[in-house]
């Protein structure tokens, strides 16, 4: 971003964004999401010897994700881009289709997307929708026992961070970061927008997370049905602040 590039908004997003949408919060602390323990299931490690349990619980999730509609929070993000073509952001450690079907546009998916399958022997991704995998294996290479959720389970490379961290690192005062509905357990959103040079603020539904929160500029608490809305005001000064051109 060079110095005449207006005012950016990046949001940044976690389970709390589609909590309200009836998908379970990804619980990091108790090592268990939906009562399976992700060790099992989410850990590049094994996933190969639990292949059964891997599928059968994506599929579950898939299934899930098949039936639930965004919230207000996504459209209140799908609107900021629309207001502002161009410069708003949208990065989400969410698995789940919710901001796509809200209408935001190039979604960067930190941690993957329930509705793909990644084949790990050509490194093919391909999308398969809502429902269950029918195991038909890889369209390129054929293998089937290489193929798994394009979800990035733990001990696995997630290449989208080198987004995330291009951006982070870009990030002038100028311009405005929203974390919403994270903990900060798998991504340090503190370490990350809190302490950069953007103006941040912190949307969770409470307090007490074990990040740094007063790092962030500032912090709204409550269901990001209503946080979010309510920010568009202050979203709407900040994107319109002039830019200074420190190059002159
Ligand atoms: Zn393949």
């Amino acid at each position: 971003m060079g110095p005449a590039t207006p005012p950016q908004l990046i949001v940044f997003s976690g389970a709390g964004l589609s909590a309200e949408s009836g998908l379970s919060t990804f619980r990091g602390a108790s090592g268990l999401w939906e009562n399976v323990p992700l060790d099992v299931v989410c850990n590049f490690a094994t996933w190969e010897r639990n292949f059964d349990a891997v599928h059968a619980f994506y599929d579950a999730r898939r299934i899930a994700a098949g039936g639930v509609q965004p919230n207000l929070a996504h459209r209140t993000i799908a609107g900021w881009q629309k207001r502002w073509p161009g410069r708003v952001q949208v990065l989400t450690q969410n698995v789940d289709p919710l901001l796509e079907r809200a209408g935001c546009e190039k979604v960067v998916h930190l941690h993957g997307d329930v509705l793909s399958m990644h084949c790990v022997a050509c490194n093919l991704e391909w999308k398969i929708e809502t429902g269950a995998y029918d195991q038909s294996g890889c369209p390129t290479c054929g293998k089937k026992k290489t193929v798994k959720p394009a979800v990035v389970f733990f001990g696995q490379a997630a290449p989208a961070y080198e987004i995330l961290h291009a951006i982070v690192g870009g990030l002038r005062p100028v311009d405005t970061a929203v974390v919403v509905g994270t903990s900060g357990t798998v991504l340090p959103a503190d370490q990350l927008f809190g302490y950069s040079a953007a103006y941040s603020v912190l949307a969770n539904l409470e307090p007490g997370t074990a990040m740094d929160e007063a790092s962030f500029s500032a912090r709204s608490y409550g269901p990001a049905t209503q946080t979010l809305p309510s920010l568009t005001e202050l979203i709407q000064t900040r994107m319109a602040s002039v830019t200074t051109r420190t190059n002159q």
